[in-house]
């Protein structure tokens, strides 16, 4: 079977600035949150690196403070985006959070912001699950796209209006290992 991606157009967030920047938010999650429990809930697919990083990092500034702990725990959610330039866009829960997040603080852990529309879509959906707190944390956010208003509470790296692949993000399911941000070529 022969796959044939569009190309790289350039490196936009090396590996390095990723880590060092991801490293960065663990210990501010951590320090928000120390003593207390959390649940971490990443939103499928395109959040897994970054879910899975940041929890490290969380871990690393927990092993770093010693006396002090973050007790995590780990939930997921899918969501569907169709964005059409004629319609409003709509949002569809593929997978949902559960029972598990009542009375819990919940972190959102997502890949990207661009028009907004996924997060306040999910947002609304936790509250009918009676989570104690919900806050929000992203990679990346294109706030110059933004359509509907949505808390975010941490976030990675502000970019502009490009489209991006890599480190969990995908153009037709490819690119999602790449350790970096990249900018797509032409399609
Ligand atoms: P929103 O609902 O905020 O417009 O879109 C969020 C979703 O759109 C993200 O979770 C992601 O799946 C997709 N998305 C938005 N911008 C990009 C981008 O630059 N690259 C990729 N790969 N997906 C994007």
């Amino acid at each position: 079977m022969s796959v044939t991606n569009p190309p790289l157009e350039s490196v936009l967030i090396s590996e390095s600035c990723l880590q060092q920047r991801i490293y960065e938010l663990g210990r501010q999650i951590f320090t928000d949150y120390e003593n207390q429990e959390l649940i971490l809930l990443g939103v499928l697919r395109g959040s897994v690196l970054f879910f899975a990083d940041l929890a490290r990092a969380i871990f690393k500034a927990q092993h770093e403070s010693q006396m002090k702990e973050v007790a995590l725990r780990f939930e997921f959610v899918q969501l569907m985006s169709y964005h059409d330039s004629t319609q409003p866009s709509t949002v569809q829960l593929i997978r949902g959070g559960s029972d598990y997040l009542k009375e819990q603080h919940v972190l959102i852990v997502e890949d990207i912001v661009d028009t907004g529309h996924t997060l306040n879509f999910l947002c609304e959906h936790l509250q009918t699950l009676n989570p104690k707190t919900v806050k929000v944390c992203t990679l990346l956010d294109k706030p110059s796209q933004r359509q509907v208003s949505v808390p975010i509470d941490y976030t990675g790296f502000e970019i502009s209006d490009t489209f991006v692949v890599g480190y969990g993000l995908d153009y037709a399911q490819q690119y999602r290992n790449l350790p970096y941000i990249a900018v797509l070529g032409s399609i």
